[in-house]
This record gives structure tokens, sequence and C-alpha cells, in this order.
């Protein structure tokens, strides 16, 4: 007989992957340690691609500071959000209506609303998508490539729907649906940053730099994209499974990589 996966069934299930969860923390913490994946079948450093032994090391890279941005970048880590135009505003949830904030964003006049939608693609839905403030012109759906493979598509990475052919995708309010032809997106990796700190970095909006994140699980991310403004604040943005990849905590700094210092660094056997 088929089970029907409704609300109550899926808190039992939660519930009990939660009491197994916790009982098996103990566990994992009196796990001893293992070598790292790195040195675990020879004992010896990983090399580079093609079994280099002299890999490329990004981390001795220059990194680009100046009296403006002397600590780096903080990152922002962006979940799955919406950002809503007037008229589809009014049909989700009622003619005239005002989103509520809760609570202001890193940048300048932006807020997370209290508001949710519903996000649904050709083959799959998100729920509780949140609504970021304030209303512009056109609606734009951000997702991450994990949630797009969830809607059964995968959008193209765009810094918004004004850059290019968005995705079509539906959206479910409280009070009515809309279908957009062109909206869904996965955004491009960027970084906010006011004219006269880009300036004070040799930059400006538009340029495209590669940026590293130190840590155990550090990386760099290359192609991202500089938009520079007046109002901006210094801060990298990027998606959750970006931020994920790298082991990234919200507000942690990032380092913008002087590309020629990085072009030097390549390696002279394999130029990988
Ligand atoms: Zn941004």
């Amino acid at each position: 007989m088929a089970l029907s996966l409704n609300e109550d069934l899926v808190r039992l299930i939660s519930d009990e992957v939660l009491r197994q969860f916790e009982g098996s923390v103990d566990s994992i913490n009196s796990t001893p340690p293992t070598i790292s994946p790195a040195t675990q079948s020879t004992g010896q450093p990983a090399t580079g691609a093609f079994g280099c032994p002299s890999p490329r090391r990004p981390a001795e890279s220059r990194v680009l500071t100046s009296s403006l941005v002397p600590n780096g970048i903080p990152v922002g880590v962006s979940v799955r959000h919406l950002h809503l135009c007037r008229a589809d505003c009014d049909a989700l949830f009622g003619p005239d209506y005002e989103l509520r904030k809760l609570n202001d964003l890193y940048q300048h006049g932006q807020y997370a609303c209290e508001e949710t939608v519903a996000v649904v693609g050709p083959k799959g839905l998100l729920n509780s998508v949140r609504i970021l403030g304030p209303l512009r012109n056109k609606t734009q759906v951000e997702v991450a490539r994990t949630d797009a493979i969830r809607l059964d598509c995968l959008p193209p990475i765009l810094l918004s729907v004004n850059e290019g052919r968005a995705f079509p995708v539906g959206l479910v309010g409280p009070r009515g649906t809309v279908t957009l032809d062109s909206a869904l997106i996965r955004a491009r990796r960027h970084i906010h940053i006011s004219v006269d700190e880009a300036a004070s970095l040799g930059l400006r909006d538009g340029d495209e730099v590669d940026v590293k994140v130190p840590g155990g699980q550090g990386l760099i991310f290359c192609n991202t994209r500089i938009r520079a403004h007046r109002d901006f604040r210094a801060e990298m943005h990027i998606d959750t499974d970006e931020g994920n990849a790298a082991g990234i905590c919200c507000g942690q700094p990032a380092f913008i990589v002087d590309n020629s210092a990085a072009a030097h660094g390549r390696c002279t056997l394999c130029a990988v």
C-alpha cells in the first residue's frame, strides 16, 4: 500500500532521524583522527593535475589591499530568494500589498521580508522562498545549482534578468499565482564595492577578478564580477553551493587576487 506523504508523517520521520542523529554524536566525536585524503594513498602530499609534481600554488598569489580595503572583503552567502515587481506582488498577495520588513541586509536599503512564496519549476517545487525588498521593475528569482536541480532545470548564470534571457518559473502566493517566461537565474558571483574602494584597488565597475577564500576548504573563485557604485559597501555575494564548497561562514573575509601574480604562479612543467 502506498504511503501518503503528509505533514504528520514527515514530522514523525524527522523526529526519528533527529533522535538517531543525537545518539550518534558521541560516537562521531570519539572517532580517532584519520589521515587526510590528500596523503592517504601514498603518505606523500598530493600532486597537481596529471600527476604534476609542482602544482600551481594559488595560496601564494599576491592579494590586493588598500587603505580603504585593508582586511579583505566580507563574504555574504545568498540563500535562494526572489525580488518582486509591483504587478507580481499584487497578483501573489493582493492589490497594493505592502511587504513587511523582517531585517535589514548588509547593503544599504536592502531588506529581507517576512513573506515567502513557493517557486515552481518544470518538475519540482521549492517551498518558503524568501522575498527581498524593496520592489523592483522586474521579478527575479535567484537559486543555486542544487536548488535548480530540485526544480529539474538549469537556469543561466546572470547578474540579473536585465542582463540576458532567464528561465521560466512559477510562483505561488497566498492570494494567487504567476507564471513568468524569464525570471529564474543562478546569480553570477560578484562583489559589491563603493567606487572609491574599487579605485583604491585599481578596479572599476564591470571588471572580473579572482577571489581567494582562505581556510581548510579554501577556494579561489574565478570570474567574479566587480559591481562598483557609490552606495555599495564592500561585500562578496556567492550562492549556497559556492559557500558550502568553500566551508564559508557569512562575514569571513575573502581576498582579491592579483591576476598577474597568479599568472606568474603557473606550473612551469604542465602550465596548468
Ligand atoms: Zn549582490
